[in-house]
């Protein structure tokens, strides 16, 4: 693959994405099908490893977008047509199929290897026009006098100091929040606190036929849990989510791997899933990962993704989230150069929307880790919010009211304040006069 130097380009870049995980590469893509000149700086060569394998069905309609959603079959990802609950002595729920509730081809969705998927994005951007240069890590956006983001300095291959400037800079630089972290802006959800440890396993069980791609949703004790997700080529990835002095006990293990095996023999389905298997490469722990960016945008600048807000991996919200707000953003980039208005203010609109949309996954969330909230208890309590329910699972969220729904479940268990900060744009209006 040629790459470019875009200081060579005979027209100035109209827009400098940072990260090309799917919510950069996304942008890129959709700007660059615009016509706008777009370059993308990522540190990493790629393809590389990623965590966040499983799709929410609604990802179908960014990829349909991007031209990419018969792409997915082509490559051969394993699908995906629902998911499934387990209870630490084994029960097992009914899956929730994704077509019995929306027959339509987004209800296929699919488990994939992120090397693989993001680079497929990636390529796209590329093929529509973006210039993707790998090995340049940003080190920080430049400002102007008023503060306004004009441009970033980045490191390049061999050390080589390089700086692009720009009336629109995103940031995608996922969690590591290139500009919240630094701005100090990163702000942690005030209850979600867990952490998590995964691996993979080669010959562990699968379930036949339309359930061999379904995702598992295994309990621990004290609201913890596993994800099992059945990949390609007989590769299944495993990951522990719970509280930290639950994993990390006083006087236990610290050991990764150790932690890992206690657990799994907390639930008999998995612990029978995966007594084939074999568990091949590293172990990864994360923590800390419940977060929010105090506001969406500055003048010229923009965030989207993990680099705004992420939350929490239960529901499988985060790449959708990614591939959604990268849309979003490359519409509300695409208006503000049309019309010449880089201002924060600008991105205001694109900030509450997506607000909107992780407040409603926010609140499942705090429900599934509720000690008085369960699936069953409330579909049986309310047989009639199963669509709604299952709306906000495969990421129907644009004009859905779910008021009915969280009504319902508020009745089970809390539910959480709306976050007061994230749709706002960094203010620069002068404070009013003291009278
Ligand atoms: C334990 C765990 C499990 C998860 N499981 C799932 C799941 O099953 N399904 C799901 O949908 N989501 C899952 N997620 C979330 C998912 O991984 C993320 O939400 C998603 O990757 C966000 O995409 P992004 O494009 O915003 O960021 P990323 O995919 O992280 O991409 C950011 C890119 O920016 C680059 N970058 C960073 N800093 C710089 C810099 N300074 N200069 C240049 N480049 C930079 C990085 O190299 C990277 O390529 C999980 C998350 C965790 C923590």
């Amino acid at each position: 693959m040629k790459t470019v130097d875009p200081t060579e380009h005979d027209h100035p870049i109209d827009v400098i994405v940072i990260g090309a995980g799917p919510a950069g590469s996304t942008t890129a893509a959709l700007l660059a099908e615009k016509g706008r000149n777009v370059v993308v700086l990522e540190k990493e060569k790629f393809p590389r490893y990623h965590v966040g394998e499983s799709m929410m069905p609604f990802c179908w309609y960014t990829l349909e977008r991007l031209g990419l959603a018969e792409k997915m079959d082509e490559i051969g990802f394993q699908q995906k047509h629902s998911v499934q609950f387990v209870t630490t002595d084994g029960k097992i729920s009914k899956p929730f199929y994704f077509f019995q509730h929306h027959d339509h081809p987004s209800s296929t969705t699919w488990q994939v290897e992120r090397k693989v998927f993001d680079q497929m994005i990636a390529d796209k951007a590329r093929e529509n026009g973006a210039t993707i240069l790998e090995e340049r890590k940003v080190a920080d956006v430049i400002r102007d006098d008023s503060g306004k983001v004009i441009g970033v300095n980045a490191t390049g291959p061999d050390d080589r100091e390089e700086t692009y400037f720009a009336p629109v800079v995103v940031d995608a630089t996922g969690r590591d929040a290139l500009v919240a972290s630094k701005s100090k802006w990163r702000t942690r959800d005030p209850k979600l606190n867990k952490i998590s440890i995964w691996t993979y396993f080669e010959d562990a069980k699968r379930d036949p036929g339309l359930d061999a791609g379904a995702t598992t949703v295994a309990y621990l004790p004290e609201k913890g849990w596993f994800w099992y997700i059945p990949m390609r080529d007989n590769r299944v990835s495993v990951g522990v989510v719970a509280e930290r002095d639950y994993l990390y006990r006083e006087g236990e293990t610290r050991d990764p791997a150790e932690i890992v095996d206690r657990e799994i023999q907390e639930n008999k389905w998995l612990a029978d899933h995966i007594a084939p298997g074999k568990q091949v490469g590293e172990y990864w722990v994360t923590g800390e990962y419940s977060y929010r960016s105090e506001f969406c945008a500055d003048d010229g600048l923009i965030l989207v993704g993990d680099a705004f807000a992420f939350l929490d991996p239960v529901f499988s919200s985060g790449v959708f989230l990614a591939l959604k707000s990268g849309e979003m953003a490359a519409d509300a980039i695409d208006e503000a150069l049309s019309d010449g208005d880089f201002s924060a203010k600008a991105f205001e609109p694109f900030g509450k929307k997506l607000c909107n949309h992780i407040e409603h996954m926010r609140k499942i969330v705090y429900a599934f880790y509720d000690e008085d909230f369960s699936f069953g208890k409330l579909i049986k309590k309310n047989p009639d919010l199963r669509g709604r329910l299952t709306d906000l699972l495969i990421g129907n969220l644009d004009g859905v009211d779910f008021e009915e729904l969280f009504a319902a479940i508020g009745e089970i268990c809390n539910l959480p304040e709306e976050l007061d900060y994230g749709f706002r744009a960094k203010s620069r209006e002068p404070e009013p006069a003291l009278a």
